[in-house]
């Protein structure tokens, strides 16, 4: 199976390329990066200090979608939506970890895949898919005497917050408990906020160092807390976790699949 990788020469960009090469059944199609940067025109397997690989690094998506089965997305939010429209046309299984998408950018996944497979998590790791999993569970179960806060802390270049992975778990709760969650969220407290609402689903952000991504979703109930947590050490659990995303949504109807969906959780 052949993948592109677009917007290569990023950190995941490139973690990306090394999970392709390691991946059994997968060979490497090629890469994108914007128009003007330094990576456009140099073969990957310069950019990762391997030789010569014979996959050139352009700045045309459409010729990457056309020559590749799949094509996975660790980008920036406009990209994505340019990347969706190209994946409609050309029929190619997409793989998107972009995060911060906004509800429009999400509506254009979403038509994309009225057309061709499209997997999009905010998380691609294993570990997270399940913490996922458990807290829509736990939320269930403990009700709303339970108060949950989301607690994440990410690198120092991390410009999206709280973190797509954070939304994605206060989803998880919400669905638990059968609520919306932008109905219930509090995504950040500054000042006299008031006593904490019944129901109410708090995030906090923290931002710092080279910290991989660090959730944890409390349950704090009067007498006692129960804390969910998972900690990733290195990006290449993501990089892994798409192209098991890509590998499986081949050959699958369109539609909008999630890891959830990929490890039939
Ligand atoms: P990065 O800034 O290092 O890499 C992004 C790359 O995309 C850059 O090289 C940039 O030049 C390139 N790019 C931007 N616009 C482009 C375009 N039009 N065409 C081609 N390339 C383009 O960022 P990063 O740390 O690699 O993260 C990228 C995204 O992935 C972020 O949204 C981040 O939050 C997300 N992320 C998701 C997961 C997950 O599991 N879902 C894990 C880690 C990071």
């Amino acid at each position: 199976m052949k993948i592109g990788i677009v917007g290569c020469a990023g950190r995941m960009g490139r973690m990306l390329m090394e999970a392709v090469l390691a991946a059994e059944g997968c060979a490497l199609a090629g890469g994108t990066e914007r128009p003007g940067s330094d990576a456009v025109g140099r073969d990957a397997g310069e950019l990762l200090g391997r030789g010569d690989l014979d996959a050139l690094i352009g700045d045309d998506p459409r010729r990457l979608f056309e020559t590749s089965d799949a094509v996975i997305d660790f980008t920036a939010p406009a990209a994505t939506v340019l990347h969706a429209a190209l994946a409609a046309e050309t029929g190619r299984v997409l793989v998107v970890g972009t995060t911060g998408l906004s509800k429009d950018a999400e509506a254009h996944l979403q038509a994309a895949a009225d057309r061709t497979p499209v997997v999009y998590a905010p998380n691609f790791s294993v570990g997270i898919t399940l913490l996922m999993a458990l807290t829509e569970r736990a939320a269930a179960i403990l009700g709303d005497d339970y108060d949950i806060e989301i607690v994440e802390m990410h690198h120092r270049h991390k410009v999206d917050a709280p973190s797509g992975t954070a939304l994605g778990l206060g989803r998880a709760a919400a669905k638990g408990r059968a609520v919306a969650l932008d109905g219930v969220w509090c995504k950040s407290r500054d000042g006299h906020t008031g006593a904490r609402p019944r129901g109410e689903i708090g995030f906090a952000t923290l931002r710092g160092g080279d910290v991989v991504g660090d959730h944890t979703v409390m349950f704090a109930a009067e007498g006692e807390r129960v804390e969910l947590t998972h900690k990733a050490s290195s990006r290449a659990v993501f990089a892994k976790g798409a192209v098991r995303a890509a590998l499986w949504a081949h050959g699958k109807p369109p539609g909008l699949y999630t890891m959830r969906d990929v490890l039939g959780l």
